[in-house]
Order: C-alpha cells, then structure tokens, then sequence
C-alpha cells in the first residue's frame, strides 16, 4: 500500500511525495496503523529501518486532528543524545512542514534561555535528553502533565548511558492515560522489563536488519502473464531435470492448483502450506529434504527459517506481497557458500511489487523478456499434450468459486 492509500491528513501526505517517500518500510507498515488505531507499540528496529517516520507520521496526523483543544506539549520523546534530539526534531519539523505543529529539540550543552522563550511560546512535540528535560520541569519552565505519547527511543542506548532511574522518573510526571511508543535497537531481558513498566498490551514487532540477497544467489525475473505461469513452471522444472526446487506460490489455493497443473503433465510435487497438519507439514519437508520429492509447492510459511540442504533453485512463482520475503525466498537456495538461482515470474499486474523489493534492496533485478516466438513456443509445447489449458483453468475457477486469481486468499 502506497501513502497516497493512507488514512492520513492531506498536508503529512502531500508532504511525504515531496520528500519521495513512496512506500512505507516494513517497520512503517507494521507500526503505523496500530499507533492511529490508538495502541501502545513496542518495536525491536534498527536505525536505517525507517522507524522514525514510523511514529512522526501517526503522531502528526494525531496532532492535526485531536490536538486543538490541548494548549501544551502533546507528544514528549525521550532519546540518549543530543544529536539523536537534534535529528529526530528535524523529520518532525521536516514531515510536517506544511502543518503548524511546533517540535522543539531540548538538550544540554547550550543556553536554556532560548529554550525556555521558545516553550513559553507554545510548542507541540518536544524531543529531550533527559538532563536539560528535568532541569526545565524543576524549574516550572516545562510542563509535560498533559502529552497524549510517550515516545521512548532507543531505550537500549538510554538504558547503556544510565538513563533508567530517568526513564521511571518521566513517568510520575505524564499521565496514566497516555499511549506509549518504545523502541530498541536490540533486545535482551533488561530491555524487556524496561519496556513492561512503560507500555501497557503493546503491540510487538520486530524488524530485522535489512538483509540483501546473498552473493551466491543468482536471482532475475522474467515477464510471464500470470495465464500462462503454468507452461513456464512446467517448462523450467522439465529443463532442471533431477534438480532440487521450491516453488513460492501467494495462496494456498494457487498451490494445490500448481500442483494439480503440474500432475496433469506428469510432473509430480508436494504441497506445503499452513492448511495442512502439523505432522503432515513435517512430513513433507522431510522427503523434501531427503530427495524424495524433489519440488516443493509452498506459500511462504515455508520461506522462514527452514535450513534445507542441496536446494538447487527457487522459482517465485507469484511475486511476494511483502518485500522483505523475496529476500528470506531466495535465501532458501545458496546456502553454505553453494552457488544459488532464483527466478521469478512477473505479471503486468505485479511489476509495482518488483518496485517495492528494488526500493527495499536497494539493487535493480536483473529483468528479462522473452522475445514473442520463443515465449509463444513453450505455451505450444505444452499445448501439444492435448490440454485445453484455458478450459481447465475455467473449470478450476469455477470448481473453487473464484473469479479472479487474485480473489483467492
Ligand atoms: P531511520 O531508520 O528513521 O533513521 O531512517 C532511515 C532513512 O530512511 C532516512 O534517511 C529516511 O529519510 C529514509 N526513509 C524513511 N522512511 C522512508 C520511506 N518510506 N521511503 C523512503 N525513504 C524513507
């Protein structure tokens, strides 16, 4: 989903398509819509991720359309240092550039008078440092007795640099009602329990570190209608004789459809998909693993974590919705050094996804389009096995009730 598609005031998103972000990260994706839906979030992310627009876009649109009746500060974030004050003040300042919010930066190092006129003024968000925050308050310069958020970021960082006792002390000075926002680069049990004395039911989400694909894997895609991914699925295992495959289809429907295709040519493969029983699941990964079946029709339940030897190639059959699994797809071949190839088809109607893993990766794929008489010639071949392919994929439709491919969730 672009911004453009977001629930957000028209002043953040005209803002964000001057600034040229097109797309949320994965971390705006998972935290953006449950901070406007008014939940407490905690969010293990690193920095690179996004994950400061991934409160700065909620918290202003929060601003914009509940913040008149408040006079004072709204929104407080609590950060280790003063450049991390300093930068996080200005996405603030930056995102909202067409709205009146007032973000204030407030750390040591420099006179307090400025700072103290600027509050006196009025001002939305303040990001702090804790030092120069509780000097303010104890002076009765600040008051932070009505913020809506608390953010908290980089509470790992703050934990590292002494800032707990900080952290506990903040909270007798905001309100019980509030909604917290909690960051950490890392995890560990200090960090847990920290983040458990702050947020209440948060929803949690981790982020891993942006991965690109690996250097042993050769990975492209290729034009194919979606129609016609069949005759290139069977025409691509039919020339990897004795190959080890996984193939990543977006449904578990289309599965079992792929692998009926792929019987009626007399190509035999197993289905894995989370409808299945646990034990069955087992089962077939494990003659998968033992070479007893040799293609694997999957969804991408199966493209996490698993570590299965020898895999000579995976074929996105469908683009993934989600950019981050092409990657952990295509991880499932060249593993141990091994070289690898991916290859997966694209429809006209899936090349914006192809977008979205370029932008996440940060590298082009490799494209190819086949030129017209060698593509029309592998529908032919499978042609001359005496299937009506259009009529079978009608009748599936109707045996399913599905209309459209992309009906079937
Ligand atoms: P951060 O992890 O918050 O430090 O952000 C890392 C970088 O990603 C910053 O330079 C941001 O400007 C940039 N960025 C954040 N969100 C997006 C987005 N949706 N599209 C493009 N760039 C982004």
């Amino acid at each position: 989903m672009k911004f453009s598609q977001y629930p957000i005031a028209k002043e953040i998103k005209e803002r964000l398509e001057e600034i040229g972000y097109k797309r949320p990260t994965d971390i705006q994706y998972k935290a953006i819509r449950h901070i406007m839906e008014g939940e407490d979030v905690m969010a293990i992310a690193q920095t690179g991720t996004g994950k400061t627009a991934a409160f700065v876009i909620p918290i202003l649109d929060w601003i914009l359309k509940n913040g008149k009746k408040n006079k004072g500060v709204k929104c407080l974030v609590m950060v280790p240092t003063r450049e991390l004050a300093k930068q996080i003040a200005s996405v603030f300042q930056d995102i909202g550039k067409k709205t009146k919010i007032k973000t204030l930066g407030l750390f040591g190092g420099v006179e307090q008078e400025q700072q103290i006129r600027t509050l006196n003024n009025g001002i939305d968000i303040l990001v702090a440092t804790p030092g120069r925050m509780f000097d303010l308050i104890s002076q009765g310069h600040l008051d932070i007795s009505k913020v809506h958020f608390l953010v908290l970021d980089e509470a790992d960082l703050m934990l590292e640099f002494g800032f707990g006792k900080d952290i506990k002390d903040v909270l007798k000075h905001v309100p019980l009602k509030r909604q917290t926002l909690f960051f950490s680069a890392t995890i560990s049990k200090r960090i847990k329990k920290l983040a458990y004395d702050v947020v209440r039911n948060a929803i949690r989400i981790q982020i891993s570190p942006k991965n690109p694909v690996a250097k042993t894997i050769e990975h492209s895609i290729v034009f194919v209608e979606m129609d016609d991914k069949r005759f290139f699925l069977e025409n691509m295992i039919k020339n990897h004789e004795d190959k080890k495959i996984i193939v990543f289809v977006r449904t578990k429907v289309r599965v079992e459809r792929v692998v009926k295709a792929m019987k009626r040519v007399g190509i035999e493969t197993e289905a894995l998909h989370g409808g299945l029983e646990q034990k069955e699941r087992f089962s077939i990964l494990n003659r998968f693993k033992s070479g007893e079946n040799k293609i694997l029709i999957t969804t991408d339940v199966a493209c996490r974590g698993i570590d299965i030897p020898e895999v000579e190639m995976v074929i996105n059959y469908d683009i993934p919705d989600n950019p981050e699994n092409y990657v952990h797809r295509c991880g499932r071949t060249g593993r141990g050094g091994k070289k690898g190839y991916a290859i997966s088809f694209c429809s006209g109607q899936e090349k914006e996804l192809v977008e979205a893993i370029e932008d996440y990766t940060g590298n082009q794929i490799e494209k190819y389009e086949l030129p017209k008489e060698e593509y029309m010639e592998i529908i032919r071949e499978t042609e001359e096995n005496g299937y009506d392919w259009k009529k079978l994929i009608e009748e599936e439709n109707k045996r399913s009730g599905t209309k459209d491919i992309w009906d079937d969730k």
